[in-house]
């Protein structure tokens, strides 16, 4: 498990390391950090970013017990062709075995995704599959089955070796990368259980959920005409590429219509970041007012949330102005501590 810089994540998990058999031109992780990354921990599978699993990494997952929500495979695609199902199994199990967390899973294969969930050998409670993914689990996590309270607690997803209770598993939400119209898969919507769409980067305007009938009115405004599809989704996450000049970011028009039609069908949306005159924004204070959303399906640990930022903002203002009005010397350097927090709060108190 890693901190990460990603903003609606706590922490990610990289079971799959770095590497991915898609190849697409705009990878960050290929052009930045699987080098590093497979320098760093002498892997020569993540340095050329080729498709592998590194299973011991889930075992830290399973003996964290303060709730995080953690993003599962975000260096590579848990759903990458070339993964078998059985590895898959791999991680779902674990996912199982930690209630304690939320996962959020992200994958441009729609289709391998829907695969999976749906198929037969595992979402079926004949605990052949959950068999399959302890034994599987068994390999790095040689001791759970000596004492699996101890490291499990009580609160189990998976029931007595039977079969998983709840399938899709209720403690992670499945999310698909949609970056043109092109790639809204028409059945996402019909996944089970939790499910979000990462809008970013957004390359130009989409309709959530195609074939769901959404028109523009003479108002210029979204109408979504069939609302139960989108209303299925638990969130959306939406934003510019962080690189300048790429198509969709000389206008913020895309991501008001993808706010727009959240809104209009009661979805949550956070607004991740945008270019504003040149910049790359990605505080949500600099954003125009009607974009300014940063609602998740899911609740954060270790971030706090624009809200907390401007209210302890409020509080350092408050501390600020008081210290001013004392001519102590020692002031000047509990002033600049203000500062400072001021600061990495990113707020301003109008000096
Ligand atoms: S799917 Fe993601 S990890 Fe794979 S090549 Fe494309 S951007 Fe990189």
């Amino acid at each position: 498990m890693n901190r990460t810089g990603i903003s609606y994540l706590d922490f990610t998990c990289n079971a799959g390391g770095c590497g991915c058999s898609m190849g697409c031109v705009e990878c960050w992780v290929k052009a930045k950090v699987a080098a590093r990354v497979g320098q760093n921990i002498g892997c020569d599978d993540c340095k050329n970013f080729r498709v592998h699993f590194h299973p011991e990494r889930l075992e830290k997952l399973i003996r964290t017990k303060k709730p995080f929500v953690v993003g599962m495979d975000f260096t590579s695609d848990i759903f990458d062709p070339l993964r078998m199902f059985d590895e898959i199994d791999q991680r779902y199990a674990a996912m199982a075995l930690c209630p304690q967390h939320t996962f959020i899973v992200l994958t441009k294969q729609a289709k391998r995704m829907r695969e999976y969930i749906a198929s037969e050998h595992r979402g079926d409670n004949s605990g052949a599959r959950v068999m399959a993914c302890l034994i599987a689990l068994d390999i790095c996590c040689e001791d759970i089955w000596k004492d699996p309270g101890s490291i499990l607690g009580e609160d189990l997803i998976i029931t007595d070796g039977n079969g998983f209770r709840d399938w899709p598993l209720p403690n992670v939400f499945h999310g698909l990368t949609v970056r043109t119209q092109k790639e809204m898969d028409p059945d996402f919507l019909k996944i089970p259980g939790n499910k979000w769409l990462s809008l970013e980067p957004l390359w130009g305007e989409v309709f959530i959920g195609p074939g769901c009938g959404v028109v523009r009115s003479n108002y210029d405004r979204w109408v979504p005409s069939h609302y139960p599809p989108l209303h299925r989704l638990s969130g959306v996450v939406v934003g510019h590429d962080n690189r300048r000049g790429v198509p969709g970011t000389e206008t913020l028009d895309h991501i008001r219509s993808v706010v727009e039609q959240c809104r209009a069908a009661g979805v949550k949306v956070y607004v991740k970041q945008m270019w504003i005159n040149g910049k790359l924004r990605t505080k949500s204070e600099d954003f125009p007012e009607d974009l300014r959303h940063r609602q998740l399906p899911w609740k954060l640990t270790t971030k706090l949330s624009d809200e907390k930022c401007r209210e302890i903002a409020g509080e350092v203002m408050l501390i600020k102005g008081n210290l001013r009005q004392s001519h102590h010397r020692r002031c000047r350097h509990e002033i600049k501590a203000c500062d400072k927090i001021l600061e990495i709060l990113g707020a301003k108190d109008g000096d």
